[in-house]
């Protein structure tokens, strides 16, 4: 049996969580059940095959796309990034003592827990803090069937760091991003006249 302090480090060291409903879909007031791309169901998998990620997408004023990527459609994209585009990524995050971020984060979480605040109302990249609605910027987090990690995601990025990071990117490899994003998008949206246009997720899953 455990001893209580046991529970409490087990606690503190927790790496998944039950899905927030922060990350339910906005337009079905549940959990995300099947990729948004390729139909396949997300609620069968285990942390290795079966993990995919949620991506909230918010405008000014308010949330402008929100989908769930299955594991297979993410290797798929991230597949179309070339060796040169994955080293200026890392380059990106290296400059940016992404590390410091990644300890101060476990080291909150140690002290007091996981709290999805202190994951996503700040931009990872910057530390800028995000209003919701009235900051552009996106939300990620990794899930495996009904849990989400709690490290390293979920996470958010502001629109300014996806605009540094694209603009580090090759303009062939933002075209085929944006293509390979557009497609979950075929028909049109409900209310898609005043819906605003699409945006592609930032590269950097
Ligand atoms: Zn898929
Ligand atoms: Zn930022």
């Amino acid at each position: 049996m455990d001893r209580p302090d046991d529970e409490k480090k087990n606690r503190l060291f927790q790496s998944s969580a039950p899905i927030d409903r922060f990350f339910y879909s906005l337009e079905t007031g549940g959990m995300f059940r099947s990729c948004t791309r390729c139909s396949q169901s997300l609620m069968a998998g285990d942390e290795k095959s079966g993990s995919y990620l949620i991506y909230k997408i918010y405008g000014v004023n308010d949330l402008s796309a929100e989908f769930a990527i299955c594991h297979e459609c993410v290797e798929e994209a991230m597949g179309m990034l070339s060796e040169e585009s994955r080293q200026s990524l890392q380059r990106f995050f290296e400059e940016r003592s992404i590390m410091d971020y990644l300890f101060s984060r476990m080291s909150a979480c140690m002290t007091s827990g996981f709290q999805l605040s202190e994951a996503i109302d700040s931009c990872f990249v910057c530390s800028s803090s995000l209003q919701r609605p009235g900051t552009c910027h996106t939300v990620v987090s990794k899930c495996s069937g009904t849990t989400m990690d709690c490290m390293p995601y979920p996470m958010s990025l502001c629109d300014k760091c996806e605009e540094d990071l694209n603009q580090r990117l090759s303009q062939k490899t933002r075209d085929e991003w944006d293509r390979f994003f557009e497609s979950l998008f075929i028909d049109p949206r409900p209310g898609a006249a005043n819906a605003p246009p699409f945006k592609s997720p930032p590269i950097f899953v």
